[in-house]
């Protein structure tokens, strides 16, 4: 039996429209929009098209979005005192800084000057420990697009064993600690480059999660059958977009996979919305 493709981009469309009415609605109970403040550093191609697609993605949900692009030779200290202006700002809810920032500049100081208040990646240090302790105010946005691809596709966690091959700190290591909690209750083995005999540990999951940057990494031989299938890759080849999973050759023995594209991405750029619109609520209450 073929498996059920988990469409990611119906799924936002969804989320998008939910969102917008919820959007409305926060604007005329607090006459203010929900903002969402984006700094580009450069003019790497790639940064641009991503800051461009939040950019619209707010629009379409009725967020408000201001771009602050800075020229590639921005010191570390004038990026600071932006990131200030905008944390002191009350008409600014969400602050995101897209990375990579050029090499002249320290990655970490700039992610821990954003007020934890208006982090909407999370990926503040304060965010990341709320996160471990069961209390966050935002959950990173890749981490939570999956959990909500699940949810919303009734492929339930409580109890479930999860296989996450991945430990990168804006994937692989909060989405185990976010399917361990209560509430989610699956089992998780967070896999790396070090794991040993990863095809047999990867063969015991119910649910696998991939997030390696590796084309077509992930072989049939590697998935029990009706397993459910997500893949977080996403890997520039020759073919075009591909995912970390042979998704021709996975489909065969799958219960339930993403495709890539159109799969957990879509969604990670939906939780930016999602937690913006939080970000907004918590400050104007
Ligand atoms: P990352 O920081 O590049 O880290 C890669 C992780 O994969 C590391 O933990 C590494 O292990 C592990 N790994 C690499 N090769 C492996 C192997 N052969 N066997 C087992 N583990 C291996 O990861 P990332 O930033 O999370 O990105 C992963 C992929 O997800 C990329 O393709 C990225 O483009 C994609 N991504 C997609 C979205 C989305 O919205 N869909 C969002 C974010 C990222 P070690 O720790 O041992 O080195």
């Amino acid at each position: 039996m073929p498996p059920t493709i988990l469409d990611g981009k119906q799924l936002a469309k969804t989320i998008r429209k939910e969102l917008a009415v919820e959007v409305a609605d926060f604007v005329k109970n607090k006459n203010c929009t929900p903002t969402l403040a984006a700094v580009l550093v450069g003019s790497d191609p790639a940064s641009e098209v991503y800051v461009r697609n939040k950019r619209r993605d707010c629009e379409k949900v009725g967020i408000q979005s201001n771009l602050h692009e800075l020229p590639a030779e921005t010191t570390q200290e004038e990026l600071l005192a932006l990131i200030d202006q905008l944390n002191q700002d009350a008409d600014v809810h969400g602050i995101l800084v897209q990375l990579p920032l050029p090499s002249q500049i320290s990655t970490e100081p700039v992610l821990e000057a954003i007020s934890p208040a208006k982090d909407v990646d999370a990926f503040h240090p304060e965010n990341v420990g709320r996160l471990v302790q069961g209390r966050p105010l935002f959950h990173p946005c890749t981490p939570q697009g999956v959990v909500e691809l699940l949810r919303r596709n009734a492929i339930p966690t409580s109890g479930q064993n999860v296989v996450i091959i991945g430990r990168s700190d804006i994937v692989g290591k909060p989405l185990s600690i976010m399917l361990a909690q209560k509430g989610a209750d699956a089992t998780v083995t967070l896999c790396h480059s070090r794991t040993s005999d990863l095809p047999a540990v990867a063969r015991q999951a119910d649910i696998l999660i991939v997030a390696i940057g590796r084309a077509n990494f992930v072989t049939a031989d590697m998935v029990k059958p009706g397993a459910t299938v997500i893949d977080v890759g996403i890997n520039r080849t020759e073919a075009g977009l591909v995912g970390d999973v042979d998704f021709e050759a996975v489909s065969e023995v799958a219960g339930a996979i993403t495709p890539v594209p159109g799969g957990v991405g879509p969604l990670t750029r939906v939780m930016l919305l999602v937690n913006t619109l939080a970000a907004a609520r918590r400050l104007e209450s």
